[in-house]
């Protein structure tokens, strides 16, 4: 479903991701790991555009995204054309960036409503569904302030997820919750995993990927330095993973 090649990013010529290629098939879960600073941010954020890569290519279900190609030059495809692919890609960020001053349940139908143009009465019947999914039913009219941080970030993915997105990417999406909230959110990523949704997943969450990941790889120095199922890559002693 998603197929990176030769993906290269620089930052005012500090090379950040260096030739990453990276598969990951439809209904998988991937497990970024690697150490602070070894890309695993810039790697998500060059899959939805939200970086521009220096070099490489990166697919998402068969589209090139942010370009395409023209005989052998590759060229950027119109920010209207890269907003609708962005849409099939959900994200999910450390920080939930819920808006404030909507409830849990305006905040899941602002998208599908504003954007994908679902008319009102069904995207709030899709919307307490998803509600209900991550664990927030009778949570609707609650104001981002009203919930604990475990449920604001389980309103974020009921929001990425009333997108429908093909793919969803989360970038440490329980390193800003007390310990005693992450496994309410990892339940529910792990719930996501079994009903076959795609995932790449950037987490310290060792015990976690052990248990959902289909893949582990492990990015060090804007290379990636080991891929495979988690029992191999997580018990080798010689990569480091954090
Ligand atoms: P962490 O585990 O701390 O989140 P990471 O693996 O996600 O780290 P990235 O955020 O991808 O790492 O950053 C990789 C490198 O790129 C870092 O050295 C960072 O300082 C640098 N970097 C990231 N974004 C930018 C930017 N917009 N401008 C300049 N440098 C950047
Ligand atoms: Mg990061």
């Amino acid at each position: 479903l998603l197929e990176i090649r030769g993906l290269t990013k620089a930052f005012a010529g500090v090379t950040v991701l260096e030739g990453v290629d990276l598969d990951v098939d439809a209904g998988s879960v991937t497990v970024l790991v690697g150490p602070s600073g070894s890309g695993k941010s810039t790697l998500l954020r060059c899959v939805n555009h939200l970086e521009t890569p220096d070099a490489g290519t990166i697919s998402v279900d068969g589209s090139l995204v942010a370009y395409r190609r023209d005989g052998d030059v590759l060229r950027e495809l119109p920010e209207r054309a890269i907003a609708a692919q962005r849409r099939a890609i959900g994200m999910v960020f450390q920080q939930f960036q819920l808006f404030g001053h909507m409830t849990a349940l305006a905040n899941v139908i602002e998208a599908p409503i504003g954007v994908l143009g679902v008319p009102r009465r069904e995207a709030l019947a899709r919307g307490r569904t998803l509600l209900a999914r991550v664990g927030l039913e009778g949570r609707e009219d609650a104001y981002p302030r009203q919930l604990s941080g475990g449920q604001q970030q389980r309103v974020a993915i009921a929001r990425a997820l009333a997108m429908e997105p093909t793919l969803m990417l989360f970038d440490e999406p329980t390193s800003a919750l007390d310990p005693a909230l992450v496994g309410e959110v990892l339940e529910v990523l792990r719930d996501l995993a079994a009903g076959g949704t795609t995932m790449v997943v950037v987490t310290h969450e060792i015990a976690f990927a052990r248990e959902v990941a289909d893949t582990v790889v492990v990015l060090d120095g804007g290379r990636i330095v080991r891929s495979g199922p988690p029992a191999e890559v997580l018990d080798d002693g010689s990569v480091r993973v954090a």
